[in-house]
């Protein structure tokens, strides 16, 4: 099926789910830095190495990754074009569930996994253009662009490196702990927020901040999955 106003993004109709889910893992394990092994992609995609295998000899006759000996794999320019497109969905798709529809922080991800594969481009251009063309998905992460470019967000550091005294703007959260995303929203703690970080327990204790008049004290994990922005 092929429609005449489907030009603006020319490859992102026919790629499989199983294709930009590899796409997506493959640009999101890359930007932690490291090589991209077999065994990475197995266990963020929660499948068999031996399927990861014959995955990346299909991606890589796709022109979509390429593999080097000791290096991992790594997405060509095309394949990071069908990550880009897929993640913009994905933001895109969190933010409308968050506002248009008003569900929760905490379950927008999971229901934009699932929607991100079966968005046009024209509706797809239709919920940007009801948003605003927003930069931001609702946990802070960067939408990319139509032109699929990916702001980078400087200056951001964890939490849990901010001093005692110091305070911060709440910058991004972590999309993938629906639990702590839910404890974080019943605290008035979103994106945003302004937090002066008052204190560490001693040994390995919890944080204690204020935001909004309140205090709240914050353990380090849940620390470590926040950026903030010291200022
Ligand atoms: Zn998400």
């Amino acid at each position: 099926m092929t429609d005449s106003t489907d030009t603006a993004l020319p490859d992102s109709a026919d790629h499989s789910t199983a294709v930009e889910n590899y796409a997506k893992a493959i640009f999101t394990l890359q930007a932690s830095g490291s090589a991209v092994r077999t065994t990475d992609l197995a266990e963020r995609l929660e499948v068999r190495p031996a399927s990861v295998s014959t995955m990346l000899t299909r991606l890589e006759a796709s022109g979509l990754v390429a593999r080097e000996p000791y290096h991992g794999v790594r997405l060509t320019d095309d394949g990071e074009r069908v990550a880009l497109a897929v993640i913009r969905r994905h933001r895109l798709l969190e933010l409308f569930l968050a506002e248009a529809l008003e569900l929760p922080w905490d379950v927008v991800h999971i229901e934009a996994e699932r929607l991100e594969h079966h968005v046009s481009p024209r509706v797809e251009a239709a919920i940007a253009a009801h948003l605003g063309n927003p930069t931001h998905d609702p946990h802070g992460d960067p939408i990319p662009t139509a032109a699929l470019e990916l702001a980078v967000d400087s200056g951001g550091v964890s939490l849990a490196e901010v001093p005692d005294g110091a305070s911060a703007e709440l910058l991004q959260v972590s999309d993938r702990d629906p639990a702590m995303l839910r404890y974080l929203a019943d605290r008035g703690i979103l994106p945003g927020a302004a937090l002066t970080v008052v204190a560490r327990e001693p040994f390995g204790g919890p944080i204690r901040i204020t935001t909004g008049g309140a205090e709240h004290q914050l353990g380090e994990p849940l620390a470590r999955a926040m950026t903030v922005r010291i200022g």
